[in-house]
């Protein structure tokens, strides 16, 4: 763990029409760690995770990983600021509710496809290191499945090893399992944790609330556009201080 912190954001303000979103969200992130973010509907968690990987641009604040920063108020309009964004994207690898695999690719063909295609690495190469991720997700064996022969659950995984094979430096989770039917939800999390215990640095949306509990080493709760509470998850979701995270726990648990 290095002492500057993987995920560095400050002063967050995002507005979409007259509705302001976020309104100066602040965090770090050190280097292996899980945060996740709680609240309720509408809270602003997604566009937060949206914004760091710059698929939403702020109109205020700085997002650093690791030595890539924008400060969005600073952004140049056209393509010098859509390059500086690119390049805050490709730190991050995105899960996102519901897999979007390519039906008529393999299992495997979905993988590699980032690392070869859009980043040019060698085939064998990512061949090899889809294998490992796809054991890693416990789908070593269906390599050379299509998606439709696979469960939601196992689709959610491939997606996961999708985002991985990037090698990015943060995973970022957006609801994951939130359009999982319930049975296959624990196979989903049981891999998360684990990526999250293995040493990726993950910042993760969920209303899985026990499964917050095990895998955030830092939780933020978020109301309103802002960081209401933050702390441990013992902090945060065992011992809240704020009657906001209160009041939405007993609403969730
Ligand atoms: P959460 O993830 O906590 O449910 P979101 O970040 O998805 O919250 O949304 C925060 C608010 O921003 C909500 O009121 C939502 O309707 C609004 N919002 C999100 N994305 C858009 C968008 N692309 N256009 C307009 N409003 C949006």
């Amino acid at each position: 763990m290095t002492d500057t912190p993987r995920i560095r954001v400050r002063g967050l303000e995002k507005s979409f029409g007259d509705q302001k979103v976020l309104r100066g969200i602040d965090f770090e992130s050190l280097s292996g760690t899980s945060t996740v973010l709680l609240g309720p509907s509408g809270s602003g968690k997604t566009t937060v995770l949206r914004s760091l990987n710059a698929l939403e641009i702020p109109e205020r604040g700085v997002i650093g990983i690791d030595d890539v920063e924008v400060d969005f108020a600073q952004l140049p309009s056209g393509r010098t600021g859509r390059k500086e964004a690119s390049r805050l994207r490709a730190q991050s690898g995105m899960v996102f509710q519901a897999h979007n695999l390519f039906p008529h690719r393999t299992v495997l063909e979905n993988v590699i496809e980032g690392p070869v295609l859009a980043q040019k690495r060698p085939r064998e190469e990512a061949v090899a290191d889809a294998r490992a991720l796809l054991d890693q997700v416990g789908l070593g064996e269906r390599a050379d499945a299509y998606p439709s022969q696979l469960s939601g659950g196992q689709q959610q995984r491939v997606g996961i090893a999708r985002a991985l094979a990037l090698k990015p430096r943060v995973v970022l989770f957006d609801e994951p399992t939130s359009a999982l039917d319930p049975e296959l939800v624990g196979e989903v999390l049981a891999v998360i944790k684990d990526l999250a215990s293995s040493g990726w640095t993950t910042v993760i949306v969920t209303h899985e609330i026990r499964f917050a509990e095990q895998v955030a080493d830092q939780v933020l709760f978020l109301d309103g556009g802002v960081i209401v509470e933050r702390g441990t998850s013992a902090q945060v979701i065992g011992d809240p201080t704020e009657e906001r995270t209160r009041k939405f726990l007993r609403r969730i648990t």
